[in-house]
């Protein structure tokens, strides 16, 4: 029989779903019924070069929320429909050092902190094209699923409620109103906002998204240049620094690598002009971060020293 050809990095991902399996500590997201309900076991990593080869192991086509996650990549939308200047008049790039729900803004200019906050986020959505919710969501939904080169359904249950209970983040967004950051109507973000969440997608959506990153801005599965390769450095560099909720010093010194978390379970990280990482494991530790996910990505940053920082 012909000897199976195995490929050695899918070996590599499998032993780290291996080492990690163990951990299941932590829980999952419970602030609404539908996240509390998702099954807490899965376990899947992908990894996507910038070449557009995938390799991957475990439940990496599992669909779940995408959450936070949708964050850099709006944010990157916003910087290059409207450039690095004008969104910095809506949003400032300082980790904040606090929960991602915190009234944070800063009191000279009542900008968010930075855009991967929630308050942040909200107003990118609001940035995006379109008068309303739906025409702003149809710009964020196009976006992201160029990014990651398929289409992607939105899980209307998480909608419906993230909608019905999400009277914090309208908070949040009159607070950015009546700064004069936001940039369309308090429902009409919050709405666009609240379906960006609950966009579903898989492990490996998340690694083809963040390829789309390490390549400077060309999805390398569809080769579509997404952004430009300024938005994509600098979208990394705001996950450096802030996308890992109040966990991002933690992660720079440990891990090295821009990712970004959300409370669906998943992270995706990138390592610039080499690969994107994906990975999903519904249970969070206290900040918000997947237990399983980080580890994963300590265990990978360790075993093939992929700190950014490193002396090489
Ligand atoms: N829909 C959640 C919220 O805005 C997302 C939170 C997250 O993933 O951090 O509250």
């Amino acid at each position: 029989a012909a000897a199976e050809v195995r490929d050695p990095v899918r070996s590599a991902l499998e032993s780290v779903l291996d080492e990690v399996r163990p951990r299941t500590g932590g829980e999952v997201a419970s602030y609404i019924p539908e996240l509390a309900r998702v099954d807490p076991d899965p376990l899947g990593v992908a990894l996507v070069s910038v070449r557009g080869v995938v390799h991957e192991a475990g439940d990496t086509e599992t669909h779940f929320t995408i959450q936070s996650v949708s964050k850099p990549f709006v944010f990157a939308l916003a910087l290059d429909a409207l450039g690095l200047d004008e969104v910095m008049r809506h949003v400032g790039i300082e980790p904040s050092g606090e929960p991602f729900n915190a009234i944070s803004l800063e009191l000279a200019t009542g900008r968010p902190l930075n855009p991967m906050i929630n308050a942040g986020a909200i107003v990118m959505s609001s940035l995006m094209p379109g008068d309303t919710a739906d025409e702003k969501f149809d710009a964020i939904h196009r976006g992201i699923q160029r990014f990651a080169g398929r289409e992607l359904a939105v899980d209307e249950a998480v909608f419906s409620s993230e909608h019905a209970t999400g009277d914090r983040n309208r908070a949040l967004a009159y607070l950015t109103l009546s700064a004069g950051t936001l940039g369309s109507p308090v429902e009409v973000a919050t709405t666009a906002y609240f379906r960006q969440c609950s966009i579903s997608v898989t492990a490996r959506d998340l690694a083809t998204m963040a390829a789309t990153l390490a390549t400077g801005g060309v999805n390398p599965i569809t080769r579509e240049r997404v952004i430009s390769e300024d938005a994509a450095r600098w979208t990394s560099a705001v996950m450096s620094s802030c996308g890992m909720y109040d966990e991002s010093g933690d992660w720079l010194l440990r891990v090295g690598l821009p990712a970004k978390s959300g409370v669906g379970g998943g992270i995706s990280a990138v390592l610039p002009g080499q690969f994107g990482i994906g990975t999903f494991s519904p249970r969070l530790d206290a900040k918000g971060n997947s237990v399983r996910g980080v580890a994963m990505l300590e265990a990978m940053s360790a075993r093939f020293e992929l700190h950014l920082l490193q002396h090489r």
